[in-house]
């Protein structure tokens, strides 16, 4: 059976010169996470890595389009991603206190598997809200959506009050 994870960096076994590593991010890479906030994309990324003994610096630069929901209605929309990021890996089993831009390799082995890394930074790219352009969003969904969010007529006078109000009379 092959089993081989092609986002496995064997950092502790690079030489110490820069080097870069590309990745192609595509349906396969998504379908993994089952997201469904990210459905399907097409990114590339190259990472730049500088290691040394006790850790490893990666600079991550993405450069694609993630196909993510539109709040209106419902459908897949293209998201442009261009982006970079740098991290710093530890070889170490517990995070230091100050943790920020920082994730961890196996302390012993330096192995770091980089894809939830990556598909972490994709979602954060994503905006709060998320809409297709005017008019572009998929018309017979609007179309469900304005009858069902069209507000309820005018509530008609409720019988039982018009027989107290003719009690007043
Ligand atoms: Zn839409």
């Amino acid at each position: 059976m092959e089993n081989h994870n092609p986002y496995l960096l064997y950092l502790k076994q690079l030489t110490d010169e820069a080097q870069t590593v590309k990745y192609h991010l595509d349906r396969e890479f998504f379908a993994k996470f089952a997201s469904d906030q990210i459905v399907d994309g097409c990114v590339d990324v190259g990472i730049d890595i500088r290691k040394n003994a006790s850790d490893a610096c990666l600079c991550l630069d993405f450069d694609g389009v993630i196909d993510i929901i539109c709040d209106r209605c419902c459908n897949t929309m293209p998201l442009h991603i261009d982006t970079k990021e740098n991290v710093v890996v530890k070889f170490q089993a517990e995070y230091p206190d100050n943790k920020n831009d920082t994730i961890l390799a196996d302390a012993k082995t330096g192995v770091l598997d980089i894809s939830d890394y990556m598909f972490e930074t994709l979602i954060l790219q994503i905006p709060i809200q998320n809409f297709h352009r005017e008019g572009e969003c998929n018309p017979a969904m609007i179309d469900k959506l304005k009858k069902y969010l069209k507000e309820p007529e005018k509530s008609r006078s409720d019988p039982r009050w018009e027989a107290l109000k003719n009690i007043n009379k």
